[in-house]
């Protein structure tokens, strides 16, 4: 398992991968976990019958990762490896992104923090949570007090590549980019908060608004991204941006493979979520090779993150889940393979 010692330099891209235990039900019907966790950036996946060591085959495969966690690991040590360093960095005047990506059941939500439907005590210590303790004790610290900045909350889900605010009961809201390429979601609510509680309160709201409506068709959260921003803006007339952080509930990637059925709008949804999570890895790609040119443009996701991606104060962090039975082998091979090196 990981230790603080293990904790390196921030850089601007950094992918992580999460293996989370085996549930009762899988344990009940006999699962068998194939994922082991040897070492800090590494992760195996044995061959279920032949019983053969992939180290290897990973290894010519350069499936490496900065930080790989086992099913021991807790989202606060989780927390600490990935977006600790974001929350920091976001008073420098960074603009950072941490993301959940992998498939539905595999822990994205859990490790975010966003289940309010479930226990209660649960939610509150994922990575939401802990992220705005921290922006509020950076906050108050008089290292940053010279700074005058105040704090904001923005909460929003990309479906089907349109963007819907969960802070006003899912308005839909246009995407805009201006002639210097800024990019601005129009008439994206912003919530004034002074605690961390009153975060948590933010992300309650936008999670009723989000699950609400069952017959809309994207009340499956599983089929949208979710974007909670914290931004720092200076008090002064303008309230000008100082930093943001972005955290992104993604869609779950089992639908890019799943092309099997005849229902239309599924097709169209499929291909959506396709789309943005392939313009997604084309994004890390690039950043990982330290280009210049990011196709940020290819999805309305990426588009929205613009500033995330381009730039000496662009951070990304991206957390890949992975379920350890047997019957999601495909899945977290998928998984594997799209978080794969890219630097
Ligand atoms: P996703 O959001 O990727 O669809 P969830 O976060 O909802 O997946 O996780 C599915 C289930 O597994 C939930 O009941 C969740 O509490 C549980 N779970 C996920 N990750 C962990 C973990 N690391 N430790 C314990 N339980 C977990
Ligand atoms: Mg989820």
């Amino acid at each position: 398992p990981i230790s603080a010692t293990d904790l390196i330099e921030p850089h601007r891209i950094c992918v992580c991968v999460r293996k989370r235990p085996l549930n009762k039900q899988e344990i009940n019907k006999k699962e068998i976990d194939v994922i082991s966790v040897p070492g800090r950036g590494a992760l195996l996946v044995h061959e279920p019958k032949q019983k053969v060591d992939l180290t290897k085959y990973l290894d010519n495969q350069t499936f490496h990762f900065d930080y790989s966690f086992d099913e021991t690991a807790t989202n606060d040590l989780v927390y600490k490896f990935t977006a600790k360093p974001l929350v920091q960095s976001i008073f420098e005047g960074c603009m950072a992104t941490c993301f959940a990506y992998g498939q539905t059941g595999s822990g994205k939500t859990h490790t975010m923090g966003g289940d309010f439907t479930g226990r209660q005590q649960n939610s509150a210590k994922g990575i939401y949570a802990l992220a705005a303790q921290d922006v509020f004790a950076c906050l108050n610290h008089r290292r940053y007090s010279n700074l005058d900045l105040s704090a904001y909350v923005s909460f929003f889900e990309i479906y089907n590549g349109k963007v819907y605010d969960l802070l006003n009961k899912k308005a839909k809201l246009r995407v805009l980019e201006d002639d210097r390429q800024q990019v601005q979601v129009v008439g994206l609510e912003e919530v004034y908060v002074t605690t961390a509680e009153d975060v948590i309160r933010v992300i309650q709201t936008g999670s009723a608004c989000r699950t609400s409506g069952q017959t809309s068709a994207n009340a499956n959260s599983s089929r949208s991204h979710a974007v909670l921003q914290i931004v720092l803006r200076r008090n002064d007339r303008a309230t000008s941006l100082h930093g943001k952080f972005s955290l992104v509930d993604l869609a779950g990637n089992e639908r890019g493979t799943d092309v099997s059925s005849n229902d239309r709008s599924t097709l169209v949804e499929t291909a959506e979520i396709n789309r943005s999570l392939l313009a997604l890895k084309e994004c890390i790609r690039s950043l990982g090779k330290n280009s210049d040119h990011i196709p940020f443009r290819m999805s309305t996701l990426t588009k929205v993150l613009r500033d995330s991606f381009i730039g000496e104060k662009s951070r990304t962090c991206m957390i890949a889940m992975v379920s350890p039975g047997m019957a999601s082998c495909e899945y977290t091979m998928n998984t594997l393979r799209y978080a794969d090196s890219p630097h």
